[in-house]
């Protein structure tokens, strides 16, 4: 059997069912193969339940907290199993959201395994073929996994295996102070657990700030989260509990938890989907693709996780509409110059652009500006008082670098440094813009001032 289509892409991650969307709002015959769930890694098994336990973690913190706003809520408790029970709820109503976009917007979906066979055509569950004129592939990535003695160990998890967890234990060894790590070190502390991080670099969140990580390790130790940096770990050994060695400073030490997650990053699902077959290109095991997000095979396009540009549902979903129109023969470049990073942490992390010393280490005169959380009137009211909100500038033409944020809300307020730098806007237009009181976003335009040294509410 050999079915026709325009295009096939393979993978419904954000990538790819947004891909197939667009294909099909372009006029493209389209064809969305997944071999697992609708949605991908971000719906099902990352972005998505993730956010839903920090949330309900969040209203937890909230309700123990409810005596300092004058509310009485008196025996404060949660049950892990319910919380679950609400994350896969609100996965499985997105999921039977998307999968009422696909049918209305004509695009057929096959639920398996597709392998490419020629340049033209996906193998699908080893029974029938497809044949198309365009491809995307968006396969995603997967947990990686480190060369740790032990590591197969009962109670050693991945990300994958502690979203589907009924209850938690009692004492969790996270190995990786990554964003993952954190925002699972900032689930289970904020719900009461003992948490351990053993980070290899002499930083957690490598990437972010030095300030903001700093700030946020400080945090985090503050609300007895145990985080060893410069460690490495060489053993997990399952006894009463589980116990990991590492090494710190030409030293050996132990830490124990019941279980301990792997949190070491992720490896893109490039083998056996016939790339060798059709000769596309691989560096490191990420397809090599241009800004039109085309491989070397010029119609065959890859997008996500598999091209190692950003690990992000965002960049997936971006790098997905670009496909679609160049396949539908409108021009659209991919520009990672503005992709904002989130960290779902307490206070949230969200930056965009270069911070001050990459700015500096490219050459740039920067002028920067800051304002505190503690002197923001809705932050107060909030009860919230950690954090600062950066601006990094270019002095010679006022143009706006990069924007780092700890804050409440950050991660919904990055966007709007986003959309000023998208436009090439300024420092003074940022100033201008009127921004409504009293909220968190009022920090942007105090920080904006302050390039200028003239912040109203900070002395
Ligand atoms: P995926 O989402 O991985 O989807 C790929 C799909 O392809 C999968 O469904 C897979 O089953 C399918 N597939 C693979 N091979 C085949 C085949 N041969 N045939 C058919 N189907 C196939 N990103 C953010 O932006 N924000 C966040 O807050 C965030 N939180 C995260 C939290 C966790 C715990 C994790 C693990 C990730 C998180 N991410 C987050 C990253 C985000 O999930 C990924 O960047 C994103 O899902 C990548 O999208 P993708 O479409 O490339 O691939």
């Amino acid at each position: 059997m050999k079915m026709k289509y325009d295009v096939a892409v393979l993978g419904a991650g954000p990538g790819g069912y947004v891909a197939a969307i667009r294909l099909a709002q372009l006029g493209k015959k389209t064809v969305l193969i997944e071999k697992d769930k609708i949605g991908g890694t971000c719906l099902n098994r990352g972005c998505i339940p993730t956010k839903a336990l920090l949330h309900s973690a969040e209203v937890y913190h909230s309700a123990l907290q409810a005596a300092e706003f004058g509310v009485e809520v008196h025996n404060v408790n949660y049950d892990y199993s319910k919380i679950t029970r609400r994350k896969d709820k609100v996965v499985k109503t997105l999921r039977n959201g998307i999968e009422y976009l696909l049918k209305n917007t004509g695009v057929d979906v096959i639920l398996g395994e597709g392998i490419l066979i020629s340049k033209n055509e996906i193998l699908i569950n080893s029974e029938y073929v497809i044949e198309v004129s365009d491809i995307v592939l968006a396969t995603g990535s997967r947990p990686a996994d480190v060369p740790i003695l032990g590591i197969n160990s009962e109670g050693v998890l991945n990300s994958k295996d502690i979203l589907q967890m009924t209850e938690i234990p009692e004492s969790i060894i996270i190995i990786g102070g990554g964003v993952i790590g954190i925002e699972f070190a900032t689930l289970f502390s904020t719900l009461g657990k003992k948490v351990t991080i053993i980070e290899m670099l002499p930083q957690i969140l490598t990437g972010v700030d030095k300030q903001i990580a700093n700030k946020m390790e400080k945090l985090l130790s503050r609300r007895d989260i145990e985080i060893h940096t410069s460690a490495k770990v060489s053993k997990i050994e399952k006894k009463d509990k589980l116990y990991c060695t590492y090494q710190k400073d030409e030293q050996e030490f132990a830490a124990y938890g019941e279980v301990c997650i792997i949190a070491v990053g992720r490896k893109p699902n490039t083998e056996n989907i016939g790339l060798e077959k059709v000769g596309i290109k691989i560096t490191k095991n990420y397809i090599d693709v241009n800004d039109n997000m085309q491989t070397s095979v010029n119609n065959i396009y890859a997008i996500g996780d598999i091209t190692g540009k950003a690990q992000l549902a965002h960049v997936a979903s971006a790098q997905g509409i670009a496909a679609a129109h160049n396949i539908a023969g409108q021009q659209k470049k991919m520009d990672y110059n503005i992709i904002p990073a989130c960290i779902y942490t307490n206070p949230e992390i969200a930056y965009v652009g270069l911070d001050e010393d990459t700015a500096k280490k490219q050459g740039y005169d920067v002028k920067m500006g800051r304002f505190l959380v503690s002197a923001n009137g809705k932050s107060m009211i909030m009860g919230e008082k950690d954090g600062v909100v950066k601006i990094v500038s270019d002095k010679k033409t006022g143009e706006i670098l990069g924007a780092q944020m700890m804050s409440p809300r950050a991660t919904d307020m990055i966007a709007e440094i986003c959309a000023v730098m998208k436009s090439e806007g300024t420092v003074e237009e940022l100033e201008d813009t009127i921004h409504p009181h009293p909220t968190i976003s009022e920090m942007i335009m105090e920080a904006a001032h302050d390039v200028s040294g003239l912040s109203i509410h900070q002395a």
